[in-house]
Parts: C-alpha cells; sequence; structure tokens
C-alpha cells in the first residue's frame, strides 16, 4: 500500500466534510429560498427585530432564555470595564500576564455556582481545550479512558472525537443509551462519557442515572450545560449542577455564557479543590492555552450578569419563562410537553414545515423549521425557543399562529 492508500483507509472515521456539506447545502439552500435564512435586522427596544422593509418579528430561535443578552446592567457592566481597564484585551495568552478582572470573575462565578471556575472565549474553545487532556488521562486521573460520545452531542464536542482518537479509543452510542454505556463500564476499567445536558433538538441527559454509573463504576462526566445555565438552579447554576450536592473530582462541567446567562464567554466547572485542572487548561488547553482570554467586555459584562444572578431578579425571570413554557405547553402538544427547558420541536410534515415556517414568520414569529435531509424525513417540524420576556398574549398568539398552519 503507498502512503495516500493508506491515508485514504483511515480518513473520515469521525467527520466526513463532503457528506455535511452534502446535507447542510440543501437545507440551507431551501431555508434561503424561503426567506428564512440570512435574515439582517435590529433589536428594537420592544424586543422586536425589525428589518430594512421594516418587518417586524419576534426571535423565537434565540437562546437568550431569560433575555439578559440585553439587559441594561450587562451592558453598562461591559462599558464599565473597558472605561476602568482601557484596554480590549492585553493581546498575550493569560499564562503569562492577565488582568485581575478574569481573576474576579472566575471567583464570582466559582462562588455562584459551587464549583472551582476556569474561563474560556466560548464553550467550543473549552471542549477544544479540555477533551484532549480528558483522552490524555491528564484531566482525568492519570489513565487514558476509553470516550464515549452520546451520538446526538453538540458539533463543538464531535469535532474533536478525532483528536481524542489520537489519544485513545473512541466510541459513539445511541442517544442517552444507558445500557450501551454500563456494558462499557463493565468491559473497561476507565470510561469517560461525553454529552449536553439539554440538547439543542430538546431531550435531555439521564443524570440520575449517569451519576449512578459513575457511583458505581468510576465514570468521568463531561458535560456540556450550555441551554442548561441560569434558566434552572437558585443561583443558575444551571440543569447539570442543580442535580448534585458537590461536583465529583470525575466531572466536569462546560456552559456558555453567551446564552442565557446573558453575555459572552465560557465557564468550565471543576470540583472546588481542583486548582491544578486550571493551571493544566492554562498551560496546555489548546486555545486556552494560545489563544485569547475573555476580552474586558465580555469579562464586564460577566461580572454583571452575574450580579443579576445574584439578585431577585433571577428567580423572577427563571419563574416568567417556565410560566410561558407551561402556557406554550397547555396549548401546542410536542414530545417536550412537561419538561422545563425552553426548546420546543413541534411535528410537522416534511412537505409542509418550510411552507408554515413562512407563514409564521410573516405572521411576526420566527421560528426554525427543520426538516431533511438535516433531520430523517418523519422528523420534520418547527423548532421554537421561548423566553422570559415575551408576555403571555404573545405565547398566546404564537400558539395560535402555529395551531393555525396546515402542520401534516
Ligand atoms: C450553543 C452551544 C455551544 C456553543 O457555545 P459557544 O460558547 O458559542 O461556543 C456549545 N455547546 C452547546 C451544547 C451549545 O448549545
Amino acid at each position: 500500500m503507498n502512503e495516500l492508500a493508506e491515508y485514504e483507509v483511515k480518513r473520515n472515521r469521525f467527520t466526513n466534510n463532503e457528506k455535511a456539506l452534502a446535507i447542510g447545502s440543501r437545507f440551507w439552500h431551501e431555508t434561503t429560498q424561503a426567506g428564512l435564512a440570512g435574515i439582517v435586522a435590529d433589536l428594537g427596544a420592544d424586543g422586536y427585530f425589525s428589518t430594512k422593509e421594516n418587518h417586524r418579528f419576534i426571535n423565537l430561535s434565540c437562546c437568550s432564555y431569560l433575555d439578559f443578552d440585553s439587559h441594561p446592567h450587562i451592558i453598562q457592566g461591559a462599558v464599565a470595564a473597558l472605561q476602568k481597564y482601557r484596554v480590549m484585551d492585553h493581546c498575550i495568552s493569560r499564562v503569562r500576564v492577565q488582568m485581575p478582572a478574569l481573576l474576579e470573575l472566575e471567583d464570582s462565578l466559582g462562588a455562584l455556582f459551587g464549583a472551582k471556575v476556569t474561563t474560556a472565549i466560548s464553550a467550543s474553545a473549552a471542549s477544544a481545550g479540555t477533551l484532549p487532556l480528558i483522552a490524555s488521562g491528564h484531566l482525568s486521573g492519570g489513565v487514558r479512558p476509553v470516550m464515549v460520545f452520546d451520538k446526538h452531542a453538540h458539533f463543538s464536542m464531535n469535532l474533536y472525537k478525532a483528536t481524542c482518537a489520537d489519544e485513545t479509543e473512541v466510541v459513539t452510542i445511541a442517544h442517552n443509551d444507558m445500557n450501551a454505556l454500563e456494558d462499557l463500564c463493565k468491559k473497561h476499567q476507565h470510561v469517560a462519557y461525553v454529552c449536553d445536558g439539554t440538547y439543542s433538538m430538546g431531550g435531555f441527559a439521564p443524570v440520575t442515572d449517569l451519576l449512578a454509573l459513575q457511583e458505581k463504576y468510576g465514570l468521568f462526566l463531561y458535560f456540556d450545560d450550555s441551554h442548561g445555565l441560569s434558566i434552572l438552579g437558585k443561583h443558575g447554576e444551571g440543569f447539570i449542577r442543580s442535580a448534585m450536592d458537590r461536583i465529583h473530582p470525575r466531572t466536569v462541567i462546560v456552559a456558555t455564557l453567551n446564552k442565557a446567562f446573558g453575555a459572552s464567554g465560557a465557564a468550565i466547572m471543576f470540583g472546588e479543590n481542583s486548582h491544578d485542572n486550571a493551571l493544566l487548561l492554562e498551560r496546555f488547553g489548546g486555545p486556552m492555552a494560545w489563544s485569547q482570554p475573555m476580552n474586558t467586555a465580555a469579562i464586564g459584562g460577566c461580572l454583571a450578569a452575574a450580579e443579576l444572578h445574584r439578585s431577585p431578579e433571577l428567580a423572577e425571570r427563571q419563574q416568567r419563562l417556565q410560566a410561558n413554557i407551561e402556557l406554550f405547553d397547555s396549548l401546542v402538544e410536542t414530545d417536550q410537553r412537561g419538561n422545563p427547558f425552553p426548546i420546543r420541536l413541534v411535528k410537522a410534515s416534511h412537505e409542509h414545515v418550510l411552507a408554515a415556517g413562512v407563514a409564521l414568520y410573516r405572521a411576526g414569529f420566527y421560528v426554525s423549521p427543520v426538516f431533511f435531509p438535516i433531520v430523517a424525513k418523519d422528523k420534520a417540524g418547527l423548532r421554537v425557543m421561548l423566553r422570559a420576556g415575551m408576555s403571555e398574549s404573545q405565547v398566546r398568539m404564537l400558539c395560535q399562529q402555529i395551531l393555525g398552519q396546515r402542520l401534516f
């Protein structure tokens, strides 16, 4: 076998751009043709977006579930930090020189979430830095574990399967398949499981079962709780962190600070006494070591967001979100009915889903139609992301519009 042939045999074991582009191009082409992608619009003070043509709509594809993204206190926090430090970014890896405000933020988030927190510019960068060090055993107790990914794990983690596979064995199992995971735990002494806390198409991790497997087999757990942060927990510590009293030394929780938290960046939560992990990431965590740390505006915005998370405003917004979810559930049936997460997938046939999305947009509600080939033909639907800032009448109007569409 010549060198090239050998290369070809080994390629595309975990990702396949040719396939991904074939699937994605068709989906985006049809979505754009329908006018539901490539929209340019401004957010007004009343919570409505408007386009240059003066089309006004509520954005139900936005992950700012508590509407903190436009909160004046957070905007002011970003501006105040810029004025105080008079620099956007020091243009140097934090391993050498860093701003005191970054450490202040990590302490603040640590106290808020009951964890040792280190930050990254995004959840994507956090996974890029963390997963390979788990695969090599450096963040997982010194022994390379078999890395098991949930089939529905987010792109930002899947992308590093190949990198992890350069360090250890990588296995993908069916979505939430706890039997397959337990079989692997029986077969291998060290196993690490990688999953989302709540999934972008509506499901969530069986966290109680996972903690039981950790207890029984010493399973290492890596959760990306980006959709679960802020919306749940007394201080907005999220779905996964609220499910445990303390963070076990064999658990890592990553979450973006860009969704419900309301600012920018990401938090990586370790157990309380894991200062070495933060240092390891600072030195060897891929983009966390060689790329920019959170910039001044992001740090200031996050410090202000953390203050809001300590104020009564958090519980008020969490409750408003839950009330909107419950109202939606009482009017529109979905498989997600009854769960506390803001993502709902309203089923529709492949033939009608796009037209329904267009009609809703014309009526002032932007939801994302998902359809083949992005999902299987029988799994098409309208993805709706509810928010705390919607009024009761807006939720009712949205539901009325959805029920008025031909979906099948
Ligand atoms: C949105 C999302 C991300 C991306 O977060 P960034 O901070 O923008 O990188 C990563 N993981 C999950 C599960 C997400 O939902």
